[in-house]
C-alpha cells in the first residue's frame, strides 16, 4: 500500500514514522485548509495553524503547511478536539476545520487487524472537504507573530534563560525551573 501513496503524503509518512489514519487525517486537513486558502506552504509565517490536539495528525500538518513548532506558526491548544484552524497573514483569512466520524461503513465489523488500512484507504478515496465541518474566517484575530527576545542569566542558576520567561522571586529573577525547585537544590531540571 505504501507504495501506491501520493508523494506528498509519503513524505509525511516519512517524517512522522509510520503510515496510520492519523497521519491520513493530519494530510486529509492540510490539503484542504491551503486549497481553500489557495495558501502555499510557509517559508516563513505567512501561514499559521492552529491545532487543538497533539496527535499522530499534527506531523502531516506541519509537513504540507509548513506550519512547524520551532518556527512558531504552529499554536497547539490542548483541547483534545480533532479541529485544525489556518490562517493566512496576508490577508487575515482562516478556516476551521473540525473533523467528523471519518470511519468506512462496516469498518467495526472488520478484523481488528484490516480496520486501519481500511480506514484509510476511506479517507483517500474521497474529497477532504467530505470529512471536515468547515467554517470560514472564524478567527477574528490572528496570533501575534514571533519575536526574537533577548535571552539574560538566570540569577539562580546562571543559565540564559528568554527574557520574558523569567520569573520574579524575592529580589532576584530566576528561570521557570529554578523557581519551582526547592531554593536549596538550585539545580534547573
Ligand atoms: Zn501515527
Ligand atoms: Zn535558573
Amino acid at each position: 500500500m505504501q507504495s501506491e501513496l501520493p508523494d506528498d503524503l509519503k513524505r509525511c509518512v516519512e517524517f512522522h514514522g509510520h503510515l496510520c489514519p492519523g497521519v491520513v487525517i493530519g494530510y486529509c486537513a492540510a490539503k484542504l485548509g491551503m486549497r481553500e486558502l489557495s495558501a502555499r506552504r510557509a517559508g516563513d509565517e505567512e501561514l499559521i495553524a492552529i491545532v487543538e490536539n497533539d496527535t499522530c495528525a499534527v506531523d502531516a500538518i506541519q509537513v504540507l503547511t509548513g506550519c512547524t513548532f520551532g518556527k512558531g506558526n504552529l499554536f497547539f491548544r490542548d483541547h483534545g478536539k480533532m479541529v485544525f484552524t489556518f490562517a493566512t497573514r496576508a490577508n487575515g483569512r482562516s478556516l476551521r476545520l473540525c473533523l467528523r466520524p471519518a470511519r468506512p461503513p462496516g469498518m467495526d465489523e472488520m478484523p481488528e487487524d484490516q480496520r486501519r488500512g481500511r480506514q484509510i484507504e476511506y479517507l483517500l478515496s474521497r474529497d477532504p472537504s467530505e470529512f471536515f465541518d468547515v467554517r470560514r474566517d472564524a478567527l477574528t484575530c490572528l496570533p501575534s507573530p514571533a519575536r526574537i527576545r533577548d535571552s539574560i542569566p538566570c540569577e539562580s542558576c546562571g543559565e540564559m534563560v528568554m527574557s520574558t520567561r523569567l520569573r520574579e522571586r524575592g529580589q532576584e529573577n530566576v528561570c521557570i525551573p529554578c523557581d519551582k525547585n526547592d531554593q536549596k537544590e538550585r539545580v534547573p531540571v
